[in-house]
């Protein structure tokens, strides 16, 4: 049994596309049909293998965007001159098959008996896997007391943004958009840094659990801050997306 579990996690297998939906402009989520799926926990990734014709192979990781126990998704932010990422967002369609597998990875987790509180921190398309957290706090029904701050360039790049905007009690969204805020904004409008960290953060003295995701110099700004303000670093868990990503 446990030999067969850990062969489905490395093999790859074939999922089909049972669904599309725009999240913004340049950001598209896939709800996944994987027919031998082991289940995942929340804040796992996954790994897309695409081939072409002639052979060539290009992989990328995507985090799972869904609690555990909902179908498998991903949601993937279109890099004009990336190579898979277009192909994700724009090219696949409801009934394609792609090639993947998971659930990888076993640090970057969130479980509900994990506890709390819970400091979520993403930049850009990094909310991925905390939205994994949310839904999870939820559908395990967990009180423990969540805040997410959120960093976008503008209103239009906020990923799941009626999600975020219907959290229930014990979750609090504070966002922070970058480049480019409406009339009315009433949230953050500058970057993360060490200062907006302060006034955010749960204080250390609550012994807050803090996951950091995004782009890689968003996230290590964001946990040397989060130390700085005297979280022990085994309580600030990273997942970085690499060079790319907004926030
Ligand atoms: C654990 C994990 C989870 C992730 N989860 C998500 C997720 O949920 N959603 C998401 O959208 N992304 C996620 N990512 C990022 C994702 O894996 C890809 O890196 C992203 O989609 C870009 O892939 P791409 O093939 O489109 O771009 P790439 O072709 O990899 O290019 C990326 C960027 O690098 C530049 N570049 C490429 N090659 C070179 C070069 N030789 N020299 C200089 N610059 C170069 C390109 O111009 C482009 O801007 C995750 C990454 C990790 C590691």
């Amino acid at each position: 049994m446990a030999r067969a579990a850990v062969r489905g996690r490395l093999t790859w297998q074939i999922g089909n596309v049972a669904d599309a939906v725009d999240e913004t402009a340049r950001v598209r989520t896939l709800v996944l049909d994987v027919p031998d799926w082991t289940g995942h926990r929340a804040g796992q990734h996954l790994d897309v293998r695409l081939t072409a014709e002639d052979g060539y192979r290009a992989e990328r990781s995507y985090s799972i965007a869904t609690a555990p126990g909902e179908p498998v998704a991903i949601t993937v932010e279109r890099l004009d001159d990336g190579e898979v990422s277009p192909y994700l967002t724009e090219e696949l369609r409801g009934g394609d098959a792609l090639e993947l597998r998971g659930p990888v990875g076993g640090y970057f987790v969130w479980d509900a008996a994990d506890g709390g509180p819970l400091l979520l921190v993403a930049g850009g398309s990094g909310i991925v896997p905390l939205r994994a957290m949310l839904r999870h706090r939820e559908r395990s029904g967990s009180d423990v007391a969540v805040r997410l701050l959120y960093s976008s360039r503008s209103l239009d790049d906020v990923i799941y943004r009626s999600e975020l905007a219907e959290q229930g009690a014990g979750v609090e969204v504070v966002q922070t958009l970058t480049r480019e805020q409406p009339d009315d904004w009433t949230g953050y409008a500058r970057r993360v840094d060490a200062a907006l960290l302060r006034e955010v953060a749960w204080p250390a003295e609550q012994e807050p659990l803090a996951f950091v995701c995004g782009p890689t110099s968003f996230v290590e700004t964001v946990a040397s801050g989060l130390v700085a303000l005297g979280y022990p670093p085994a309580r600030v868990k990273t997942e970085r997306f690499g060079a790319t990503g907004g926030g």
